[in-house]
């Protein structure tokens, strides 16, 4: 499943949830897409904020500099009441989820293709697992790994 950002010709915005990229298309070519504010067909893609990235060394980094200085919130003093709200979504996704542990990149393209029931999954890959996946087309969401000692 994934989220597109639409616009239509009277410059509404709106979300439109689609099982794939090419769903989407066809949906779209056969006028299935529609403004849930004008009607109007005309409706296009606008480049989504959804996606959030990050290294996995950097996130490391951040997490043992974070451990060590527990109890103290000057690390971060602005980014605290962001963290907690990003780690309600994050817990949204990981529970609605299921975590398939390091064959991510694998059941993810077997979704893609038809191989597996279509549903949600969590997992591990890699930067270059994910850069794969993307140029397939398959649309992946990169989550930092937030642990609870981390947040307190
Ligand atoms: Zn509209």
């Amino acid at each position: 499943m994934i989220i597109y950002d639409l616009n239509c010709d009277n410059n509404h915005q709106f979300e439109g949830w689609f099982q794939n990229a090419s769903a989407f298309e066809s949906q779209l070519e056969g006028k299935l897409v529609c403004c849930p504010k004008c009607d109007s067909h005309k409706v296009r893609r606008v480049p989504s904020a959804v996606m959030i990235s990050g290294h996995h060394s950097e996130l490391n980094e951040t997490s043992s500099v974070q451990s060590s200085s527990s109890g103290s919130t000057a690390l971060m003093p602005v980014g605290a009441q962001a963290m907690a709200i990003y780690r309600q979504l994050i817990d949204a996704i990981a529970k609605q989820s299921e975590d398939v542990g390091t064959s991510f990149a694998e059941e993810a393209r077997k979704i893609h293709y038809n191989e597996a029931p279509e549903r949600p999954i969590r997992g591990e890959a890699t930067v270059d697992e994910c850069e794969a996946l993307r140029d397939e087309g398959i649309n992946v969401l990169q989550l930092p790994l937030l642990k609870d000692e981390d947040l307190n």
